[in-house]
């Protein structure tokens, strides 16, 4: 095409995506213009009001209210707080997405007028604020704005429509607890899954897509150094594992500098370090807290086997008469997205957004158990949703400044054309899976 032919038509897709979306099987504007005052509603009530990981309990109901009022077929209390809501449609493929019930212990600090106000005890018995600083609140209610259209338009789509409201994301396990409870035995499994997540990263109106290893794996790892303790001035009858956690952490460096290839991704963070009680005082042991990321399986266990045979030689070195305490937690698996489905939806997007508003992306270095669904078999997506106003994206693009984004106490999302962003391309995503030929 000249380029010439090539801008108008450019142009023309650019200006007509809402008014064409029929023959897409996109929703059209007037459609999430007829429903977002309930959606914006809903986002309100759901920020206003967040709860911690694993403790979802009136956001599930709320989610669950919703479901059935829109006939639904509802499960509550799957793998603990989680919500499953079934839509069938006649013989079909079986689509699921996933959205997110749970918030952070995080005081918020946007100033909104729907701004959360809420604390509550942790698991510790501490009392601490809740905020939705990570957009579930809006992961949730693009979801119900995507099954709202669906069970408005059944005429348009056949198969089964599954809305999964999963909890504890933030801490890990609500994918697996779901899945151990069912998920995909008891409610039909689903042929793809499709999750949304925001990002401070793209302005609002765009979204952004990766395909293969989009989200890395993660695992917590505490480790004790055993020492043998006695007084400061006496290091000779002492065996001192604050010097061996500092040539331990220093040690460690070189796993990711010196043993993994340097093509591929990987990191190791001692976030936390904890030994004695005061000046003169040699202790018997500090306990380390590290995150370790990476993508590929036999990275990770690299990773994971040199944490513990360095902290082993360096105890060693040292004479201590104990091993190192080495535990892994919190395990998540890295994203996949199936390369197929990524390419097909992206194809999807172009056509309901435009091409310049979707943005092939890098994998990214946080972690989501939005994995599990793709390693029990299921095709999965999870793309991102870009959440910030396009003015101040565009005003920090210029002076080199980072805007707030998810997990900041001042994250709040540009939320009208998130919302319908959101809802635009999760449901026409959705649709081409389901799409009558
Ligand atoms: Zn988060
Ligand atoms: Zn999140």
């Amino acid at each position: 095409m000249k380029r010439t032919a090539l801008l108008l038509f450019s142009l023309l897709v650019a200006a007509m995506p809402l008014a064409a979306a029929d023959t897409w099987t996109a929703p059209s504007q007037s459609q999430i213009d007829a429903i977002y005052p309930q959606i914006e509603a809903l986002y309100e009530k759901l920020h206003r009001n967040p709860e911690l990981s694993l403790h979802e309990v009136k956001t599930a109901a709320t989610i669950a209210d919703q479901l059935r009022q829109l006939g639904f077929d509802v499960t509550a209390g799957v793998g603990g707080t989680g919500v499953v809501g079934v839509l069938k449609n006649g013989p079909g493929p079986t689509v699921m997405i996933r959205a997110e019930l749970d918030a952070l212990p995080i005081l918020e600090k946007t100033g909104l007028p729907f701004a959360s106000h809420v604390t509550t005890h942790n698991d510790q018995g501490e009392e601490v604020p809740v905020m939705h600083a990570c957009g579930h609140d809006l992961h949730m209610s693009i979801g119900i704005g995507t099954a709202t259209l669906l069970a408005r338009n059944k005429g348009r789509w056949h198969g089964t429509f599954i809305y999964v409201g999963q909890l504890g994301e933030e801490r890990g396990p609500g994918a697996a607890a779901m899945l151990k409870d069912g998920l995909f035995t008891r409610f039909p499994k689903p042929d793809y899954a499709i999750a949304v997540h925001d990002t401070a990263n793209l302005p609002a109106g765009q979204v952004g897509f990766t395909s293969g290893y989009a989200a890395s794996a993660s695992d917590s790892v505490d480790v004790t150094i055993f020492g043998r303790g006695g007084h400061g001035a006496m290091p000779q009858d002492t065996i001192d594992p604050i010097v061996i956690a500092a040539r331990t952490v220093v040690a460690w460096q070189t796993i990711v500098s010196r043993e993994i290839d340097p093509r591929d991704t990987a990191i190791i963070t001692v976030g936390s370090i904890h030994g004695g009680t005061k000046h003169n005082i040699i202790p018997d042991h500090v306990d380390l807290q590290l995150t370790v990321r990476s993508y590929k399986p036999e990275v990770r266990q690299h990773l994971l086997s040199a944490i513990e045979r360095i902290a082993d030689g360096e105890a060693q070195a040292a004479g201590a008469d104990k091993k190192p305490a080495v535990k892994v937690s919190d395990s998540t698996d890295a994203v996949y997205n199936d390369p197929a489905l990524a390419q097909r939806i992206a194809g999807v997007m172009r056509r309901t957004m435009g091409e310049s508003n979707v943005i092939e992306q890098a994998p990214i270095t946080a972690s989501d158990d939005f994995a599990e669904y793709g390693r029990a078999g299921v095709p999965s997506l999870q793309f991102a949703l870009g959440a910030v106003d396009p003015k101040k994206f565009a005003e920090a693009q210029k002076s080199g400044k980072t805007l707030p984004g998810p997990h900041s106490p001042f994250f709040a999302p540009d939320r009208e054309p998130s919302l319908k962003t959101g809802i635009l391309v999760e449901t026409a995503a959705v649709l081409e899976l389901l799409q009558k030929k």
